[in-house]
């Protein structure tokens, strides 16, 4: 079934303890719709500068992605420059160009407010409340964000997450967030406020996710190669949701959740091989199902 995201397409210039790239294409939307893009159809609302390369938009339509929600807007592209030390989990903003996402107000085709599973990906909470307000009745909301909003838009921020049912964040943002260092603590204090389901992003650590009083945790891919984490959480998100809107009409059980954890998982351990999208695009479905049984093996006790 058809998920709708909603977030940054960006030039990103990154510098890792393993290298540095400069000006490559990035953005929360970008990295989101590639990884959802391998298991449901995927609509792609974002708006990008006309310095922004005509043959991504084209891969990315290749790839199944729609992008009538796409806007070329006159402007630069949004840019973001950041850095990480030793702690990969870390990221280090540099810089941060809003650029053509200033004055973007998105309006989604008519035929786009129906889609049952949405996804608000990191961006100003203003557009991800325009987005919420013009579709109707979906099955399930998902939002991500980062400290960038939670600083800047913390009011917006919380009217967002007052409305969707999984908001999908990282460990440091979610203590930002609540001011409350005990995760599992944290998590509660942000479900009595709306969500029902916290999924909290740890990289090299795993994910927990939690709802009521169940936790469920998924670890990540032990690997030997890691370049660059930039977009591993987007790459989760969009394993994540796919995973649950291929499911379709069907009703989600507590176990979909948990494979669909699984499946973000194994999604996102690829992204970090490579800077940008690179390792990501290239994937077969041999090589997620690889991981996933990589994930269970884990933690399975012979
Ligand atoms: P992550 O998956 O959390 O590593 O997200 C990485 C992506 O977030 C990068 O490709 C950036 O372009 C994008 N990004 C960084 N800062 C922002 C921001 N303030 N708003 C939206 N997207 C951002």
């Amino acid at each position: 079934m058809s998920l709708l995201v909603v977030g940054s397409m960006a030039f990103d210039s990154i510098k890792s303890p393993f290298g540095e790239a400069e000006q490559i294409v990035g953005g929360s939307a970008t990295y989101f719709s590639i990884a959802a893009g391998y298991f449901t159809p995927v609509r792609l609302v974002s708006v990008v500068g006309r310095d922004f390369p005509e043959a991504t938009i084209k891969k990315l339509s290749a790839r199944g992605i729609d992008t009538l929600g796409l806007t070329v807007a006159s402007g630069e592209t949004f840019r973001w420059k950041g850095f990480y030390e030793n702690d990969l989990n870390v990221a280090h903003t540099v810089r941060t160009n809003l650029n053509v996402f200033e004055e973007f107000a998105p309006v989604l085709p008519p035929e786009w407010k129906d889609t049952p599973y949405l996804f608000l990906g990191n961006i100003n909470p203003r557009l991800q409340l325009d987005v919420m307000a013009q579709i109707r009745k979906p099955k399930i909301v998902a939002l991500d964000t980062m400290n960038f909003w939670i600083e800047k838009s913390p009011d917006l921020l919380r009217e967002a997450i007052k409305k969707i049912e999984i908001l999908i964040i990282n460990e440091a943002e979610v203590r930002q967030l609540t001011g409350e260092l005990n995760l599992v603590r944290a998590a509660r204090m942000l479900m009595d406020a709306g969500p029902k389901r916290v999924v909290i992003k740890r990289g090299e650590y795993g994910v927990l996710h939690m709802s009521g009083n169940s936790i469920f945790a998924a670890p990540a891919c032990p690997l030997d190669t890691i370049f660059d984490p930039t977009g591993a959480g987007d790459s989760f998100a969009g394993g994540f949701m796919g995973y649950l809107a291929s499911k379709g009409d069907k009703e989600i059980s507590e176990a979909d959740y948990r494979m669909a954890t699984v499946y973000g998982s194994a999604v996102a351990s690829f992204t970090v091989e490579a800077f940008g999208t690179q390792r990501l695009e290239s994937l077969s479905s041999d090589d997620i199902a690889q991981r996933v049984s990589l994930l269970r093996s884990l933690t399975e006790i012979p």
